[in-house]
């Protein structure tokens, strides 16, 4: 994942964070706000009331005294109270006639009611009694009033206020005494009435009703107390005081309940809702750093098919169900030469056709199946050249349905050619493309099947003087020479007949109806006409002879080795008689069996005696420097014939049980030798197919190891394809087995059998040999080079070590290395060595090493 994309996401989960914080303290401050100002109006509706209550109270006080004064004056300004109490009070008319008497304290509730002069309080009446003491005994403003009342006369006004009276404070109201209809100004000082009535809560309870003011009462100056309204009473040192209402905190006490739990109720879903958004924003990052991480895991994966796919030397297709091709990689173009787009969308089974199986058919069975397989097929290339390829397929599957299929197309026309060209080489002479010794094998095993063998003739046929040609006019001469004669000799057969080159000059011919003896001569004679033909060669006109050795199988039967050998024995007595010839094989012949005879046991009491002897071939890295292995190679010791070569003495070991005897022994003198040389590189033995058919080969091998001490890792056995001829289940186990005790196994001769390809997957090889007529015809014939890098691809491919043997030029080597043979062998690196040789060539690359 990127670094912005993982910045960006650690800031999603933050920015969430934040915008939460923001957003709570956001609502916090309106929150706030609204808490402010709602305290601000119930501070301002409290306020209001407190104005509004007292106004209530001194509105409700003035009228108290404002009715007082209405009543008083009732009384006041009166004529009658004027004669009766202006001058001398006249009780009996006061009080006792009730004219200012009783009833004012019975019905209108006056605590005191008195009559006031300048020398005192002169008629006094306290609770509805008349009384004795004056107003100045209850109250310290009898005089106060009194100027009050005559001040306000002047007015025709009555005076009130306050006062103490008998302890408890009280209003008054106080007017002159006068007659109603007297003028303004009364003559002289004259009596003042006044009214008290004490603010008990008789009086004020039912006046505070009236002005709307509850708990209307009267309240020392200081004990004020929070929560009510007060009003000085002027004079009295007392105040009144109420119950203040108080809206606001009213307001405040209904509304914040509620608004609490609204609150609570709010922060507690933006605590759910952060909560929530915080867990979703977190699943957010969780799951997009998921998508970048699966993203970017895509993304690799896309470009790691790419480049598979690029790099590929196949192209990749894709088809829906109904095998549209919906995808092919661009190695398409590359390798079929069509453009993509010209076959996006058209079916598979349009580009591909498949002679053996139904293409459509193979992939549905395959999705059925829901497995993978491959299938050959062939299709054509933009040049309309048809090319064969091996495609490998499964299908596609969705929720377990098939949806499609998708695999890789390997075009392996090359491949199959070569294989061909190998299967074809392996039964064919390079140079005439006659069949060589295998094929004429099989022709003869053929021929020749159970009892009623048809009769068939053998000639072996040998040139007389091609090797001056050869010699003289040089190789390709010679090969042109070898050409003719096959041309010919075709020319005197028929289809039926075998014409085949066993190598050099020497033919063989193999007449499937060759009639009798007198038949069989005048075929001869009509060969020896036919070769003796002059042959223009390079401007020259050469002339060749021919030898013949005829076995008819009317007259010996046997394998067709034995015939091929007859024929030879004969061939040998026609060379002995003059060229231009032909024998027919007879038993007197065969002193050459004899010889063999006599060498075969000769070397059955050789080994013993110590006369074989291995040589040893190098076999290097493709460098040319480095050694690899070193191959065993035997050669006898005769003490008749001198050194003879393996192929002198081999055949005739494997014919009979003689050639298991010489295989322990080359087993045991190889490890032995190889122990003693100074690299550590691999030992190689031949192993002949007659061992594995003759003894345990597995316990051979074992007993050798044990006995040497060689490591089994450092032996390698070559075995050639025959071995697998003769029993494959069995060759195969056998194989296995020496692979388990950790021996490598090397495929000698590869290319030269019948169906190399096939054992190859078959077989548990490490490495493979080609054959040295592969690559001695390296440089002079292209198909031989392509066999040759089909061979190193397939060796390549299976992960096997591949060897080329017989290298005699530089020219070869070049070659081979720019193929990417691995390891190489032959003449130009080194001939066979004796032991000693080849130690003292591994010592000195030591030496040079350090
Ligand atoms: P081979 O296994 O194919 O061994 C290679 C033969 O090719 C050897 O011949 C070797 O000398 C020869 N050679 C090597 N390099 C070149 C080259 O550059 N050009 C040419 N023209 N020939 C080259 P040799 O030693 O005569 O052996 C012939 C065959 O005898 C061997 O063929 C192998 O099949 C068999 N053989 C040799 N030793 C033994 C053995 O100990 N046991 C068995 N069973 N067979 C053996
Ligand atoms: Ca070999
Ligand atoms: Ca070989």
């Amino acid at each position: 994942m990127d670094v912005s994309a993982d910045n960006e996401m650690s800031t999603r989960s933050h920015v969430v964070g934040q915008l939460i914080v923001v957003f709570s303290l956001i609502l916090l401050l309106a929150l706030l706000l609204g808490l402010f100002s709602l305290y601000r109006l119930a501070e301002a509706l409290d306020a209001r009331q407190v104005e509004q209550s007292r106004f209530y109270a001194e509105s409700a006080m003035a009228q108290l005294q404002k009715n007082d004064k209405t009543f008083l004056l009732t009384h006041a300004n009166w004529q009658a109270a004027y004669d009766h109490l202006g001058g001398q009070v006249d009780t009996q008319w006061a009080y006792d006639e009730d004219n200012v008497g009783a009833t004012l304290y019975t019905s209108d509730g006056y605590d005191g009611v008195y009559v006031l002069d300048d020398d005192g309080t002169r008629y006094a009446i306290l609770d509805g009694k008349l009384s004795q003491q004056g107003l100045e005994r209850h109250t310290a403003s009898a005089g106060k009033i009194l100027q009050e009342a005559r001040q306000a006369a002047q007015h025709e006004q009555a005076s009130s206020g306050y006062l103490v009276f008998r302890g408890q404070p009280a209003v008054y109201v106080a007017a002159l005494i006068r007659p109603q209809t007297q003028p303004a100004q009364p003559p002289g000082p004259t009596a003042v009435m006044v009214f008290i009535r004490v603010l008990s809560p008789e009086v004020l309870l039912p006046l505070g009703q009236s002005a709307g003011l509850s708990g209307l009462a009267v309240v020392d100056s200081a004990d004020q107390r929070h929560g009510r309204g007060a009003l000085p009473l002027e004079g009295s040192g007392h105040a009144l005081t109420w119950d203040l209402p108080q809206p606001g905190t009213e307001l405040i006490q209904t509304v914040i309940a509620p608004l609490a739990i609204a609150v609570l109720l709010i922060a507690l879903s933006m605590a759910l809702f952060a909560r929530y958004a915080i867990r979703a924003s977190t699943r957010i990052d969780r799951s997009h750093r998921a998508l970048m991480t699966s993203r970017a895991a895509l993304q690799s994966s896309e470009e790691r098919f790419k480049a598979v796919a690029e790099a590929a030397s196949d192209w990749i297709w894709e088809t829906d169900v109904l095998l549209r091709l919906t995808y092919l990689s661009d190695r398409f173009t590359e390798l079929t030469g069509h453009p993509v787009e010209a076959w996006r969308q058209r079916s598979i089974t349009e580009l591909l056709s498949c002679d053996t199986n139904n293409l459509r058919t193979c992939l549905h069975s395959l999705a059925a199946a829901g497995s993978s397989g491959t299938l050959r097929c062939q299709y054509q290339d933009h040049l309309g050249q048809q090319r064969i390829c091996r495609i490998a397929s499964r299908a596609i599957v969705a929720e377990g349905v098939c949806t499609g299929f998708r695999g890789t197309c390997s075009d392996i026309t090359d491949e199959v050619a070569a294989h061909a060209q190998i299967q074809h080489l392996s039964l064919h002479d390079a140079l005439t493309g006659l069949p060589n010794r295998n094929k004429l094998f099989r022709f003869l095993e053929q021929s020749a099947p159970g009892a009623e063998q048809p009769q068939v003739a053998l000639l072996m046929l040998d040139l007389d003087n091609f090797k001056p040609i050869n010699d003289s006019l040089g190789h390709p001469a010679g090969d042109a020479v070898l050409l003719e004669v096959a041309i010919r000799l075709g020319q005197v057969t028929r289809d039926s007949d075998l014409v085949a080159r066993l190598g050099g000059d020497e033919f063989i011919v193999v007449l499937t109806r060759p009639g009798d003896h007198a038949d069989m001569d005048r075929f001869c004679t009509r060969v020896i006409e036919a070769i003796k033909r002059p042959i223009q060669v390079e401007g020259h006109v050469v002339q060749v002879g021919v030898s013949l050795g005829v076995v008819l199988s009317a007259d010996y039967s046997g394998t067709p080795s034995d015939l091929i050998r007859h024929a030879d024995v004969a061939l040998y007595s026609a060379k002995q008689a003059g060229k231009n010839t032909w024998r027919f094989f007879s038993a007197q012949m065969n002193a050459a069996l004899m010889e063999k005879r006599v060498l075969e046991s000769e070397l059955r009491e050789g080994i013993p005696r110590g006369e074989l002897v291995l040589h040893f071939q190098p076999r290097f890295k493709v460098d040319g420097v480095s050694i690899a292995s070193a191959e065993a190679l035997v050669r006898w010791k005769h003490p008749r014939l001198g050194l003879l070569r393996p192929d002198r003495f081999i055949p005739l070991a494997e014919e009979s049980d003689l050639i298991v005897l010489l295989g322990n022994w080359v087993l045991h003198e190889a490890c032995i030798k190889a122990r003693g040389w100074p690299q550590a590189v691999l030992v190689s033995v031949n192993m002949s197919p007659a061992q594995f058919s003759r003894s345990d080969v597995v316990r051979d091998v074992g007993d050798a190891l044990r006995a040497t001490g060689l490591p089994a890792h450092r032996l390698e056995l070559e075995i050639t394809e025959n071995v697998m001829l003769n029993d494959v289940e069995g060759a195969l186990h056998t194989m296995l087995a020496l692979k388990e005790l950790g021996v490598r196994l090397n495929m000698d001769d590869f290319g030269t059998g019948y169906s190399s390809l096939g054992y190859l997957r078959t077989y548990p090889f490490d490495s493979i040999k080609i054959d040295k007529r592969f690559v001695q015809h390296l440089g002079k014939s292209g198909s031989d080079r392509s066999v040759v890098q089909a061979i190193i691809n397939l060796g390549n491919a299976m992960g096997m070590t591949v060897t080329a043997e017989g290298v005699e030029t530089a020219e070869q080597l070049a070659l081979l290395s720019d193929d990417q043979c691995h390891e190489v062998q032959g003449f130009l690196l080194s001939k066979p060595l004796e032991n000693e040789a080849l130690v003292g060539m591994m010592k000195d690359q030591v030496a040079l090493a350090r």
